[in-house]
């Protein structure tokens, strides 16, 4: 005998959802679209919460760097938004590594898992970026991103949240992941080595969290804005200076006793930033750009060569960065919520958009919601 089982489904889907797509350059509109499907290796994410990032705003007015269909983004019913959380509420076939109902949060780039790049863990660097036949994604990129009800997701994207941390939190992880990222492309970090962060925007200031809690000794923060450098304290720097009081170059030589730092983490994209950093490593250190000027720069290249100093540039997050970012953050290594200043529905996404372009009342992360 069969017992009547009444399934209910937790999390009914429906057919349409609400999202905001792309106009002409600076326009963001809301218009209803089709709930997504997730294929195979992918689940659907019903969005509960999703931080703005700079880059929103970025692609938001010029287009690039989301490219769609090989060109810019605009009047192609496109959804941007990658710094998003939710819970899984639908399955691809044959997923088994995710359930419904799990909470997870979401790294940008599923890359084509076919190219050297990926097979390489540099998924964020795919040589396959933008061609969806092959299975590459970049969340509000090239495919529709969170500022919607749901989104597909590669289940490869996905981070599990801890059950006592907030929805607005676990969106911080894309930027701590990034973070995190910067320090492994300088070749990983030893406990004990000086890291320089210029910069106290999102990526620097958990760069700075990030680098001090995998033991850098000293972490030294530099910005122009006062309150921000107060938060790179509270996020783990031991010393900040603020550029407009005293050259940065000479504060970082000061505080190590002239012998520079061994790594500088560039999170401002200022024109002169590759030349300060380079004054401010020793000789044979490391610098990761992690933020670009919008124009050509002119670089003392010899004093590079010279000094045996290595650049690096970093795209996103790769390398599973963001898994690593979240267990420090779930061990409470450092508080990422001191970033997240402001909350609206996602109903108000213009005025969110506009507290994080205006950076309204000191914004620094702003998160809409879709969830009371
Ligand atoms: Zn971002
Ligand atoms: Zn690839």
């Amino acid at each position: 005998m069969t017992a009547a089982v009444q399934l209910t489904n937790e999390y009914p889907v429906p057919e349409r959802m609400k999202a905001w797509v792309l106009g002409h350059p600076g326009e963001i509109l809301p218009v209803e679209k089709p709930v997504p499907q997730p294929g195979p290796a992918e689940v659907l994410v019903r969005i509960d919460a999703v931080a703005i990032c700079a880059t929103d705003l970025e692609i938001m007015q010029h287009g690039l760097p989301a490219m769609v269909d090989g060109g810019l983004p605009f009047n192609k019913n496109f959804t941007i938004g990658h710094e998003y959380m939710g819970t899984v509420v639908k399955l691809g076939p044959a997923v088994d590594e995710y359930a419904v109902g799990d909470r997870v949060t979401v790294e940008v780039h599923a890359g084509c898992g076919r190219c050297a790049r990926c097979r390489q863990g540099m998924y964020t660097s795919c040589l396959n970026y933008g061609d969806l036949a092959k299975g590459h994604r970049a969340n509000g990129f090239t495919t529709d991103g969170g500022f919607a009800q749901y989104a597909v997701n590669n289940i490869n994207t996905l981070v599990n949240v801890p059950d006592d941390m907030s929805d607005e939190e676990a969106t911080l992880v894309v930027t701590a992941g990034t973070s995190m990222y910067g320090l492994d492309v300088l070749g990983g970090l030893i406990a004990g080595e000086g890291v320089a962060v210029i910069g106290p925007g999102p990526i620097g200031l958990l760069g700075v969290a990030v680098a001090k809690s995998l033991g850098a000794d000293p972490v030294i923060l530099t910005g122009t804005r006062e309150r921000r450098l107060e938060l790179g304290k509270k996020l783990g720097a031991d010393y900040v200076v603020n550029v407009r009081l005293e050259n940065a170059v000479a504060a970082v030589k000061r505080i190590t006793a002239g012998k520079g730092v061994q790594f500088v983490v560039e999170c401002s994209g200022a024109p002169d930033a590759l030349d300060e950093a380079a004054q401010m490593v020793d000789r044979g250190g490391r610098i990761c750009l992690a933020a670009f000027p919008h124009e050509k720069v002119l670089v003392d290249l010899a004093y590079l060569v010279r000094n045996n100093i290595y650049v690096y540039g970093i795209r996103g997050e790769g390398q599973s960065a963001t898994h690593r970012a979240m267990a420090l953050m779930k061990q409470r290594r450092f508080d990422a919520r001191l970033i997240h200043t402001h909350t609206f529905p996602l109903d108000e996404l213009p005025t969110a958009l506009r507290y994080a372009r205006e950076r309204v009342d000191d914004a620094i992360k702003v998160v809409v919601r879709n969830q009371a």
